[in-house]
């Protein structure tokens, strides 16, 4: 590693800046305890203490753009630690779905809870009135959100995109969001990348920014949409294997995808949407390898 991308972990001893290749702080010759670090800085609790709270509580969801209903009746319920994995035709409403998750879009009828709290509304002498943008922007801020397309700052690297909003919206203390921030890029691979700018990473690269930049804000939840379907199909695995990690360490994720090898493998729960409808649901066992519907079942077929 060139001393350029060496940037400083603080020693837990004395405080002073130790560069990442060194194990000892040159200043008062303390160990430096990777491990230590790594379990101040565990993303979420692990996974058996999920305990079935629901992190997510959607009921009864409709969204209509003008005439065009695009959610009709969606319920949903992801419970602390599970990974949801949604799956449906182009138009089925499945962005819309995660969207409305985190009010970057209203809904017309029905509620969604985050950890038990309403989200975007809140209950005024029995009646639902729109919440305060303070609120639902605190709420909002504990969900991670990845695009397809990554949306990183161009003229800022991939450091800066990372520390950006815990600096400026959390208010946190640069030297300890840096110290955090380089331990995401470590854990995405990048670490190596700290100084670089976007447009000299690949697409690969630039979404496992986006990725740490979205964990940088220390969320309980993380909706991933289409992650992987705006990437040359050899950098789909390097990205795949980063959400894999964030599901065994028991992040609550919500993931739209195309990618069923995945799915099988990671999702504790599979949805299957169409026209605005949740067709059918269940284990990735029971979806993939008995899917009861016959719209479920030719939509794999076109995709499997
Ligand atoms: P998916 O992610 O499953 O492809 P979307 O949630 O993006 O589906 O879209 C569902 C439907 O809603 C589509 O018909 C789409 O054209 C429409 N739609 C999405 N966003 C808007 C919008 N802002 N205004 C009008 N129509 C929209
Ligand atoms: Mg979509």
């Amino acid at each position: 590693m060139s001393n350029e991308y060496a940037n400083p972990r603080n020693c837990q001893q004395c405080g002073a800046q130790i560069a990442l290749q060194e194990s000892f702080c040159g200043s008062c010759g303390a160990p430096y305890n990777q491990s230590s670090l790594m379990e101040r800085t565990r993303l979420v609790s692990p996974k058996t203490n999920g305990n079935g709270v629901e992190m997510v509580r959607a009921e009864k969801i409709v969204k209509r753009f003008g005439s065009l209903t695009v959610l009709y009746g969606i319920d949903l319920s992801v419970k602390r630690g599970q990974v949801v994995v949604i799956i449906g035709p182009s138009g089925s409403g499945k962005t819309t779905l995660l969207r409305c998750i985190n009010h970057l879009e209203k809904i017309d009828d029905g509620r969604i809870y985050i950890e038990g709290q309403l989200i975007g509304y809140r209950e005024q002498n029995g009646r639902l009135v729109e919440d305060s943008e303070a609120n639902i922007a605190r709420i909002r801020a504990q969900i991670g959100f990845v695009f397809q397309r990554f949306n990183l700052f161009p003229h800022m690297t991939a450091l800066e995109n990372v520390i950006e909003a815990p600096i400026h919206v959390l208010h946190q203390s640069r030297a300890a969001v840096t110290e955090r921030a380089m331990v995401l890029l470590d854990k995405v691979g990048l670490v190596e990348k700290a100084h670089v700018y976007p447009h000299k990473l690949s697409g690969g690269q630039q979404q496992r920014v986006a990725i740490a930049r979205a964990l940088a804000m220390n969320p309980k939840l993380m909706l991933f949409d289409e992650a992987t379907s705006a990437l040359d199909p050899e950098l789909v695995g390097e990205v795949l294997k980063v959400m894999r990690q964030l599901a065994e360490e028991g992040m609550t994720m919500v993931v739209v995808t195309h990618e069923m090898g995945f799915a099988r493998e990671v999702a504790d729960h599979v949805i299957f949407m169409d026209k605005a409808v949740i067709v059918e649901q269940g284990s990735p066992e029971q979806i993939f390898d008995n899917p009861e519907n016959e719209r479920t079942r030719i939509f794999l077929g076109t995709i499997l």
